[in-house]
C-alpha cells in the first residue's frame, strides 16, 4: 500500500518504490510513501489562491463551525487512530491517548474559545492614535489574516497532536494548512486528513498533505506563507537558514529539542508527598511514548544528600514495568520509533554514561516481552546519577530521545541555576517544593530560559497538569536550544497566522475600518 498525497484538492501518488513505514516491534513493512514528482509549486498556488480565500470568506465565528466539525470527525475514528499507533509507533493505550486524544481536545478547544471572536474577519489593535493638530488624522493598529499558506513540518513522536495543534490555530485564522508530517509515522497524520477531506468539511485548497521527504518544499514558500517547524535543533537550524526562506523573510516558527529539568527543593524529604509526587512524575516521563516526548524531563536535580534515596525510589518503580509488545496488556513501556532511534538512544547513553552512574537499567539486552530484539527497536528505561553536574557537559548537552533521565546532584541555589540554565533554552522545569522563597528565587533565576515552569507544592497536589503535559490554553515553546518558538496559549496563537500593519488616515475612515474588527483584547484575554 502507497500512502497517496493530498494535493491542490486530490489524491496524488508519489513516484518510485518509496520509503517504508515500519511497525517498531515487528519490524513488518505497513505501508510506503513518496512526494516524489508531485507539483509542489502548483499545491502552494492551489491553497494561496483557492484554500484561502474560501477560508477567510468565513468570519472566525464561522471556522469555528469548521472546527467542530473536525473535531467530531476526529473523534468518530478514533479507535482506527488508536489501532495505527500500535502499528506504527508500537504505542500503548496511554501512549496512543497521549497524542490521539491530546489533538482531538486541542481541535475542540479552538472551536470553543474560537467563538469569542464572533462575526469579526481581521482583529482591530489598541486604540486609535490621533497624528494630527485638530485629530482629523490618526493612526490605527489591525491585526489581518496572512494570505500565504502554513506549511507544518512535523516531528515524528507526535503525528496526531503536532498536525491538529498547529491546524485548528491556523485554519481559525483562515489560513490554509500544508502538512508534512515525519517520514517514519506519517500514516495517522495521513488517516486523519484522509478522514477530514471526506467529511467534506473544508474548502478545497484548504488543507494538503505530503508524505515523504520533500526536502525542496522550503524552495516554494513565499513572503507570506508560515513554516511552523517541530524536530530537532539540527533540522531547524537547517529550516532557519534556508536561502529561501532567508531572502523572503518567510515567517518561522521553531519548536526544537530540549533538556527539560524538574527539581526537587531542599524542604522535601524522603516520605514527604512532594518527593512521592515527583518520584510518580519522573516515572511517568521516562516510560509514557518511551520517553519520546519534547517535554520529558531530561534532568532531575536534587539535593545532594537525596540523590540516592530518589534514585532508589525511580529504580523501585521502573523494575517493576513491563517493556515491549503493547498488544500485551501487561505492557507499560513500548519501543522508540524505529531501529536508527534505537541506534541515537544508545550512542547518546554511551556520552551520558561517561559522566554519570548508571541507576537502572542501561542493558542492551534487557528482557522484553513478546517482541523479537533482533527486529524490534527498544530501548530500557535507564535511569543515571551525576555527582558533579557543574563540570558535566553531556548530562546538559545530549538529548537522548527514549526513555533515559539522570539525577544530577546540586549543593545549593546558585549552583542549582547555574545547572540548569546549561540546557541553554528548554521547553519546561518543574519544580516540587513547599518553599515559597526557594520557588521565586528558581523562577527569577531561570524563567528568561524556560517556556513554562510548573510548581508544584503540597497545595496542588496530584492536581498539576504534568510536567510533560501540553494544555492548549497556556504557552508552548522555548528560548534557545528549544527553537525560540512560541505555539498555542490559547487565541495568542493566532498571532503567527496574522500581520500587524498601521492604517494611518482620515478619522472617519479609520472608524469604518475598525467596525471590520475584533478588539485584539480577545486575543490575550
Ligand atoms: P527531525 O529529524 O529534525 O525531523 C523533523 C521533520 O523535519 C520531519 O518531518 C523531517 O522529514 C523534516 N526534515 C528533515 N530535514 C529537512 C529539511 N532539510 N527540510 C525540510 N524538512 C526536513 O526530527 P524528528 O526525529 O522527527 O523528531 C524528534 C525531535 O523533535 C526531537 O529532538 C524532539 O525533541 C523534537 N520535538 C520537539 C517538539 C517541540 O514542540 N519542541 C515536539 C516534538 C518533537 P523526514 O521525516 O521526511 O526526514
Amino acid at each position: 500500500m502507497k500512502l497517496p498525497n493530498y494535493l491542490c484538492g486530490e489524491w496524488v501518488e508519489g513516484a518510485g518504490p518509496g520509503e517504508p513505514l515500519v511497525d517498531p516491534v515487528t519490524g513488518d513493512e505497513l505501508a510506503r510513501i513518496s512526494s516524489q514528482g508531485v507539483d509542489l509549486s502548483a499545491a502552494f498556488e492551489f491553497a494561496r489562491s483557492h484554500g484561502g480565500p474560501a477560508l477567510r470568506q468565513l468570519s472566525y465565528a464561522r471556522r469555528t463551525d469548521l472546527l467542530a466539525k473536525i473535531g467530531e470527525v476526529l473523534s468518530a475514528n478514533r479507535d482506527e487512530y488508536f489501532r495505527i499507533s500500535l502499528l506504527n509507533l508500537g504505542a500503548t493505550k496511554a501512549d496512543a491517548s497521549f497524542d490521539v486524544d491530546g489533538a482531538i481536545y486541542t481541535m475542540k478547544y479552538y472551536a470553543k474559545i474560537g467563538r469569542a471572536l464572533a462575526e469579526g474577519k481581521m482583529f482591530k489593535e489598541g486604540a486609535l492614535l490621533p497624528l494630527s493638530k485638530t485629530g482629523v488624522f490618526a493612526g490605527q493598529h489591525f491585526l489581518v489574516p496572512t494570505q500565504g499558506v502554513a506549511v507544518f513540518i512535523n516531528a515524528f513522536n507526535f503525528p496526531a497532536w503536532g498536525f491538529c495543534e498547529k491546524a485548528a490555530p491556523a485554519l481559525l485564522s483562515g489560513v490554509p494548512v500544508l502538512v508534512k508530517p515525519a517520514s517514519p509515522t506519517a500514516w495517522l497524520a495521513h488517516k486523519m486528513v484522509e478522514d477530514i477531506v471526506k467529511a467534506d468539511i473544508l474548502p478545497r485548497g484548504a488543507v494538503s498533505l505530503i508524505c515523504g521527504s520533500a526536502r525542496e518544499l522550503l524552495d516554494h514558500v513565499r513572503e507570506e506563507d508560515i513554516v511552523s517547524f517541530t524536530g530537532s535543533a539540527d533540522t531547524a537550524a537547517r529550516v532557519r537558514s534556508h536561502a529561501n526562506v532567508l531572502r523572503r523573510s518567510v515567517r518561522v516558527n521553531i519548536e526544537a529539542d530540549s533538556i527539560n529539568s524538574a527539581i526537587l527543593g531542599p524542604d522535601s524529604t524522603p516520605g514527604s508527598d512532594l518527593f512521592g509526587l515527583l518520584v510518580k512524575e519522573i516515572v511517568k516521563e521516562m516510560t509514557l511514548k518511551a520517553g519520546q516526548k519534547c517535554t520529558t524531563i531530561r534532568r532531575i536535580f536534587v539535593p545532594r544528600q537525596q540523590l540516592k534515596a530518589l534514585g532508589e525510589a525511580v529504580a523501585a518503580q521502573l523494575s517493576s514495568m513491563k517493556v515491549g509488545n503493547a498488544r500485551n496488556p501487561e505492557v507499560s513501556v513500548g519501543p522508540v520509533v524505529n531501529k536508527a532511534q534505537q541506534a541515537a538512544c544508545l550512542e547518546g547513553m554511551k556520552k551520558l554514561t561517561a559522566e554519570c552512574k548508571v541507576v537502572f537499567g542501561a542493558n542492551e539486552s534487557f528482557p522484553l516481552a513478546d517482541a523479537d530484539p533482533q527486529k524490534s527497536a527498544f530501548v530500557q528505561p535507564t535511569l543515571l546519577a551525576c555527582e558533579n553536574g557543574l563540570a558535566a557537559k553531556n548530562v546538559h548537552n545530549v538529548e537522548v530521545f527514549g526513555p533515559v533521565a539522570t539525577l544530577v546532584a546540586y549543593d545549593n541555589l546558585e549552583d542549582l541555576i547555574v545547572m540548569t540554565r546549561r540546557g541553554r533554552g528548554s521547553l519546561v522545569a518543574s519544580v516540587f517544593s513547599n518553599d515559597p522563597s526557594f520557588l521565586q528565587q528558581v523562577v527569577l533565576g531561570i524563567g528568561d530560559l524556560h517556556g513554562r515552569i510548573v510548581a508544584v507544592d503540597s497545595s496542588v497536589g496530584a492536581q498539576h497538569t504534568g510536567h510533560g503535559n501540553v494544555v492548549p490554553s497556556c504557552l508552548h515553546g522555548g528560548p534557545g536550544r528549544a527553537g525560540g518558538g512560541e505555539e498555542l496559549a490559547g487565541l495568542r496563537a493566532l498571532l503567527l497566522y496574522h500581520r500587524r500593519f498601521v492604517v494611518q488616515g482620515p478619522v472617519n475612515t479609520l472608524n469604518e475600518l475598525s467596525a471590520l474588527g475584533v478588539d485584539a483584547n480577545l486575543i490575550y484575554s
